[in-house]
């Protein structure tokens, strides 16, 4: 499983990631506790992240992108992961979706914390006095000032990630006011749908792709068509025979057509050669026999169009 954890400073996203890395045996990618490792270590991303740090502010987008690279290609994080603090900026988002895309990873959710704001401050100072009694050193950053920063941060540059991630379809929003244990509670309810929907989709892929391995070649395309094509065609089938009946039954109403056209015109045609005899009286057989002619081409005429009518008409059907 492959998850983002979003949510401002004091949200409790290090709380929630280690609840998931004991459930479901992935790793917590921390880019504040990396770069925090790294200070520690003056290494030189630690020499260039511990000014900015204290202060309140980010870190380059292209050091954190370059340690996340790093990291999600070492062995323990083949299993899955819960990236916890990072994205924090919309390139930073973009950079990991290419990142994901190239070694065809895919992920599954982004679950957002909400909180109100008026109550992280609150939270914070608790985690510095538990740190404090603990006997650990308190982080330079978990100062009210520095905080109001870091808040401000994440309202500018992290909370466009809701709508980043909220378009991708990928955006589970968790009131993170609740109790701790409820908020677990909640997220795993979530992830358990989300892992139900995934399966589901996966076996219908599958059984897709057996039923396409199982055909026979000479039914492969048939097989390969999507199955709304392949209903569309089996719905055709009683059509053809059908299709053949009206294409005999239009070809019997043209020739129909043809022999009554053929008919009327012959008839005026008649009327005509008698008409065209009483006269032309004195003009004898030749006007007799013009007017014949043209009723015979007129007869042909008709017998032609009504043809074309007809074949027009049995492609129509
Ligand atoms: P928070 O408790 O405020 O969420 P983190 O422990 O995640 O803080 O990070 C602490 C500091 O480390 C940040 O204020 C920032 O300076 C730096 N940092 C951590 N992750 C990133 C990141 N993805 N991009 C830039 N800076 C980061």
């Amino acid at each position: 499983m492959r998850l983002i954890l979003l949510g401002p400073p004091g949200a409790g996203k290090g709380t929630q990631a280690q609840r998931l890395v004991q459930r479901h045996g992935i790793v917590q990618l921390s880019t504040g506790d990396m770069l925090r490792a790294a200070v520690a270590a003056q290494t030189p991303t630690g020499l260039i992240a511990k000014d900015i740090m204290a202060s309140g502010g980010l870190v380059p987008d292209e050091v954190v992108v370059g340690i996340i690279a790093d990291r999600i290609e070492q062995d323990d994080a083949r299993n899955g992961f819960i990236l916890d603090g990072f994205p924090r900026t919309v390139p930073q988002a973009e950079a990991l979706d290419a990142l994901l895309t190239e070694k065809k990873l895919k992920l599954d959710a982004v679950i957002e914390l909400r909180v109100n704001e008026s109550a992280l401050l609150a939270r914070v100072e608790k985690r510095v006095a538990e740190m404090l009694e603990r006997g650990e050193s308190v982080r330079a950053d978990d100062t009210p000032e520095v905080l109001s920063k870091r808040l401000a941060n994440y309202r500018e540059q992290t909370e466009p990630l809701v709508h980043h991630y909220s378009d991708k379809r990928k955006l589970i929003t968790i009131d993170g006011m609740m109790p701790i244990e409820e908020v677990t509670a909640e997220i795993e309810r979530v992830l358990a749908a989300v892992t139900k929907a995934d399966e589901t989709a996966r076996a219908a892929r599958r059984k897709v792709a057996s039923r396409r391995a199982a055909s026979p070649s000479k039914k492969a395309s048939k097989a390969t068509k999507p199955a709304r094509a392949r209903k569309k065609a089996a719905a055709s089938k009683p059509k053809r025979t059908v299709k053949k009946t009206t294409r005999k039954a239009a070809k019997k109403v043209a020739k129909k057509t043809v022999k009554k056209a053929a008919k009327k015109v012959s008839k005026s045609s008649r009327g005509g050669r008698k008409k065209a005899a009483k006269v032309a009286g004195n003009r004898g057989n030749r006007t007799l026999k013009a007017t014949a002619k043209k009723g015979r081409k007129a007869t042909k005429k008709v017998a032609k169009k009504a043809s074309k009518a007809a074949k027009r008409l049995t492609k129509r059907r």
